[in-house]
């Protein structure tokens, strides 16, 4: 009998469950994929360059609460994030800053100048609600088909004026000369790859995994008292009010007999070609070697559920499943999927730390029998939890 059986080994249900066995629950991680780590998994390839497998995971937070709490886990190497975009047959830093500017259009004004160039280009909007409100009404229409407009028709298959403005409010428009992708407090990548921190964060004598498993065959065989899903909510509930909508890609990874292949990590090709991006990841990794690995991105409709899909309706839906999902006491879903939202991985993190805590406050209260049984085993007693919380704070 298990405490919990987690559905899913991405951040999630890992942090869920290093969480709770930590407090002494004894506990089941299942994925039905053939490696912990969710989308976050990384290996390292025929050619020994560490690559991630479901596209560029660069690590990146505000919270100190989710850095510290991950650290437990890894070491860290510094990275900051830079992308160059390829448009009007030239790279340019992305997101747009001064210098962006400048070499677009052959410029040369100052910080300052920007400020005031921008503000003669954007096109006021009197409420933003869509990604593309949130461009135009910053960088004019121009700049706005030319860095998003058709990368996002490419990414999405919906125009901007479809989607919510907080997808392309993601990437900044900046009047310095800043070129990071991200200006988070905290940015590094694990030392030694995601993967080894994971195998880290579950190493615990209290949680076992069963890997290549769907949750639906084996639900009726396992014995467990609560359930935290981190799949597809929709999936979880037999589709019942329909399909809630992702976006996939197909990742095509290569490897490259020279050092070098691109000159940035990232290069966005909004314009051109079936893929968004390229990344080449020993930019992310700092790791040496004579040949260089790459992926590209192509969106597709079709294919594991990558992306929630942010339009109101879809949010409507959403809430719908939401509803049911409150309604049962012992099901808690968690995750970029379980909870249809578009997070990252920090976001993931720390929504986990929540209904961990959460949990831990509204322990299952056991029957007396099985407290006498299980105590010799390691499981919850207020002895073992009390030493194990020692033991936390710790590592804390
Ligand atoms: P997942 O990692 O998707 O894990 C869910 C797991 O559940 C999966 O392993 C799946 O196999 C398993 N599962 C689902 N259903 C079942 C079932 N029925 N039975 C058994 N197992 C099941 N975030 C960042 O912070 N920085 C980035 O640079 C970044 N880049 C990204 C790039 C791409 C291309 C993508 C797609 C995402 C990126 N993210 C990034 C987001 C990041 O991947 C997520 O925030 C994070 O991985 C979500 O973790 P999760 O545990 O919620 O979900
Ligand atoms: N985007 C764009 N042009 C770019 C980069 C991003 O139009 O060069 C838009 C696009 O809609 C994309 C969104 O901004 O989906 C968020 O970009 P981000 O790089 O955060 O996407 P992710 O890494 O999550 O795929």
């Amino acid at each position: 009998m298990f405490d919990y059986m987690i559905i899913g080994a991405g951040f999630a249900g890992s942090v869920l469950a290093e969480r709770l066995a930590s407090h002494g629950s004894k506990v089941l991680v299942v994925d039905r994929r053939n490696h912990i780590g969710g989308n976050a998994y990384d290996f390292y390839n025929d050619a020994g360059i560490l690559v991630h497998k479901y596209g560029p995971h660069i690590f990146h937070t505000n919270s100190e609460k989710v850095f510290q709490y991950l650290s437990r886990f890894t070491e860290w190497r510094p990275y900051e994030h830079r992308v160059q975009t390829s448009v009007d047959g030239q790279l340019v830093p992305m997101p747009i800053n001064v210098d962006t500017l400048n070499k677009l259009f052959g410029l040369n004004l100052t910080c300052q100048q920007v400020e005031g160039f921008l503000q003669s280009l954007a096109e006021p909007r009197e409420k933003i609600v869509t990604s593309e409100d949130v461009v135009v009404s910053k960088v004019g229409r121009d700049l706005y088909e030319k860095f998003f407009r058709n990368y996002t028709r490419k990414q999405w298959d919906l125009d901007p004026s479809e989607l919510d403005a907080s997808v392309a409010a993601r990437v900044p428009v900046r009047t310095t000369r800043d070129d990071r992708y991200f200006t988070d407090k905290f940015q590094a990548m694990p030392l030694h790859g995601y993967t080894r921190m994971f195998e880290k964060m579950l190493d615990h004598p209290n949680i076992r995994i069963m890997l290549n498993t769907d949750y639906n065959d084996i639900k009726d065989e396992i014995s467990f008292r609560k359930l935290i899903f981190t799949g597809p909510v929709d999936e979880y509930f037999d589709y019942c009010y329909g399909k809630l909508p992702y976006r996939s890609l197909n990742f095509v990874h290569q490897t490259h007999d020279r050092e070098v292949y691109q000159p940035a990590a990232v290069v966005n090709y909004p314009n051109e070609h079936a893929y968004t991006r390229i990344t080449e990841f020993k930019y992310l990794t700092g790791q040496e070697h004579a040949k260089t690995s790459i992926v590209f991105e192509c969106p597709t409709a079709e294919g594991d559920p990558y992306y929630p899909i942010p339009q109101p309706q879809n949010a409507e839906l959403y809430a719908k499943y939401k509803a049911l999902a409150e309604a049962l006491p012992d099901v808690h879903f968690a995750g970029r999927l379980g909870t249809y939202k578009y997070y990252n991985m920090d976001q993931v993190v720390a929504q986990s730390l929540t209904l961990a805590e959460k949990l831990r406050q509204s322990k299952p209260v056991r029957p007396a029998t099985s407290v006498v049984h299980l105590t010799s085993t390691l499981l919850s007693t207020s002895e073992t939890v009390q030493a194990l919380e020692e033991n936390d704070g710790a590592a804390a």
